[in-house]
């Protein structure tokens, strides 16, 4: 029989479980304790439960840890982590410090099946989602036991490898476990969930009511140019996006982000610039501009800073909070859209001599690999 990983289980599931073993309810508030505060990694540690009960749930549960394979640190700072998972499988987490704020940038699946043209990570596919706990531990990774997660970070984004609207189970698990009081007990103001925009898992996320801030990533103003960079686009055009986007439940002061990529001679004219201005009318929203980085094997360029600062400027002139972000972490291939696969890096696997040295390599190529992303938006539709 499998374990339970106690890192999967949510507070009304253990509950049941103990309840189910003749325990009292508050022996799962305990359990709780130990897994997200005192961040126990076994249950010999959890020592004011009773020995006997220690044994049995040992039969039947376990505490699941990332192994941190690789961590680089960037000249400004942004620390970046490879860990491996149980089944051999890689992920990367990023730490992005700024002045006023550090945030976590986490992982919802090893690869992605979206098929962003800009991103790295698209490019080895879809190998699988990551279960809840593989999303809680990157960010427990960054929380030492018994400090209170203010103190280690400030901010979660889910913007690193994968679509978490595709793993929709295990982020919207994930979120609840992040923002519960038995579990890290986080404001959900401080969590962002960013999506590349598939829109009937869009409005289910809006019913989950999870109170999180959200991001799309819009990167262009036409469906013809938005489908050549991002195919999701062809199932779900702009109108059907930011229509679910108009309907998303908001929080009094609360904002959309939309992110925009801006790439040299794609999405980057005035006549973008303009068309952006009407796209966004009546939606709650700022602009994060994001100059592309240009990657080896991405065949898009950077506009010039002129072209950037005067997209910017027609965006606040009328009206539009807009803001250029500068990407942080780009000498450790850390920023937006760097992530990515590597095939070979099985055999470093063992080798302690890489733990807390240096570059970023992530998993095997899986199942879903090559899949289309017109075929995964489908699929993502098809599974609710
Ligand atoms: S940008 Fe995001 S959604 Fe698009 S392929 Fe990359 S990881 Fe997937």
């Amino acid at each position: 029989m499998a374990l339970t990983d106690l890192r999967d289980v949510a507070l009304q599931e253990m509950t049941t479980m103990l309840a189910e073993a003749g325990e009292p309810a508050f022996r799962a508030t305990q359990l709780c304790h130990w897994v997200y505060k005192r961040q126990a990694i076994s249950l010999e540690q959890m020592t004011d439960l009773p020995e006997a009960l220690r044994q049995r749930l040992g039969a039947q549960c376990y505490v699941s840890t990332l192994t941190p394979l690789r961590q680089q640190l960037s000249a400004d700072g942004t620390e970046k982590v490879l860990f491996r998972l149980e089944d051999g499988n890689q992920i990367e987490t990023v730490l992005i410090p700024a002045e006023d704020k550090r945030t976590i940038c986490v992982s919802t699946q090893v690869g992605c099946a979206i098929g962003c043209r800009f991103c790295l990570t698209a490019q080895g596919g879809l190998v699988r989602s990551l279960r809840p706990a593989e999303i809680i531990s990157q960010v427990l990774h960054f929380q030492a036991p018994g400090k209170t997660p203010e103190r280690a970070f400030t901010n979660i984004v889910f913007m690193g490898m994968g679509e978490p609207l595709d793993n929709f189970a295990g982020t919207v698990q994930a979120i609840r476990t992040l923002t519960a009081e038995w579990g890290l007990g986080i404001s959900p103001r401080r969590i962002t969930v960013s999506t590349s925009g598939l829109v009937r898992r869009l409005e289910a996320f809006g019913r989950e009511d999870l109170k999180v801030n959200l991001a799309v990533s819009l990167n262009a103003t036409t469906d013809a140019v938005r489908t050549a960079i991002m195919p999701i686009n062809k199932p779900y055009p702009i109108a059907m996006l930011l229509a679910s986007c108009r309907a998303f439940p908001l929080a009094m002061r609360q904002r959309i982000t939309f992110e925009y990529v801006l790439l040299r001679e794609v999405n980057d004219t005035l006549a973008d610039a303009k068309r952006l201005v009407r796209l966004m009318e009546g939606l709650r929203c700022k602009i994060n501009l994001l100059p592309f980085n240009e990657i080896p094997g991405v065949p898009y360029r950077r506009p010039s800073d002129d072209t950037v600062q005067q997209f910017q400027q027609y965006l606040a002139q009328h009206g539009l909070s807009a803001f250029v972000r500068q990407s942080r972490g780009r000498d450790i291939s850390a920023a937006c859209g760097q992530l990515r696969f590597e095939e070979h890096a099985t055999p470093r696997l063992t080798d302690p001599a890489h733990h807390a040295t240096m570059p970023a390599a992530l998993g095997a190529q899986g199942e879903h690999v090559g899949e289309t992303a017109e075929a995964a938006a489908t699929r993502h539709e098809g599974g609710r």
